[in-house]
């Protein structure tokens, strides 16, 4: 039995995600989408709506199940049994940040995987920031997240009216 976690941000969940989570999940037994509690940001979602967001985002996706943790990654993976990590990897930017990371993880706990996925041509050029910052002027974002996160997108800046 493998048990995957995909941990990230998810604020908020994008089809970029969901294209990597699909894919893990022909791999994987076991794909657990875990929202990390206090990243370095400032967000626009909380855990719990950002949670939500994922739940119905992949409620038509075997295996695929939804977490969030704040405790150190590696800590939270072995507490869920993971043997896999899994992250996405867009361009060459996102490269050196992912590998540094998957080094640290990897040191700190080499009993776990750590798989990369290439992201699909189609969503290699945006992520969670861009997202939010065209929604935030309230220009279209249907083509780059399910239809839900856009309604929540509307309400978070106050165009749902
Ligand atoms: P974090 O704050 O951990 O970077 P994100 O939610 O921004 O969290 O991203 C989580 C993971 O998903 C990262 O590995 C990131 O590279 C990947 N990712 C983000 N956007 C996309 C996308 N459009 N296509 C594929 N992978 C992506």
């Amino acid at each position: 039995m493998t048990i995957a976690i995909y941990p990230g941000s998810f604020d908020p969940v994008t089809n970029g995600h969901l294209d990597i989570a699909g894919r893990a999940a022909r791999l994987f037994d076991t794909v657990i989408m875990a929202v990390f509690d206090r990243p370095n940001k400032r967000l626009l979602f909380s855990t719990e709506e950002r949670m939500d967001l994922l739940r119905e985002a992949t409620s038509a996706m075997p295996g695929v199940r939804i977490d969030a943790y704040s405790s150190l990654t590696v800590d939270y993976a072995r507490s869920v049994g993971a043997n896999v990590m899994v992250r996405g990897l867009r361009a060459v930017t996102d490269f050196e940040h992912e590998f540094q990371l998957a080094q640290v993880n990897h040191t700190l706990a080499p009993e776990i995987e750590f798989v990369t996925f290439m992201a699909d041509q189609k969503y290699t050029f945006f992520s969670s920031s861009t997202v939010r910052e065209i929604a935030s002027l309230n220009g279209d974002v249907t083509w780059l997240v399910p239809l839900h996160v856009v309604v929540a997108l509307k309400k978070a800046y106050g165009y749902d009216e």
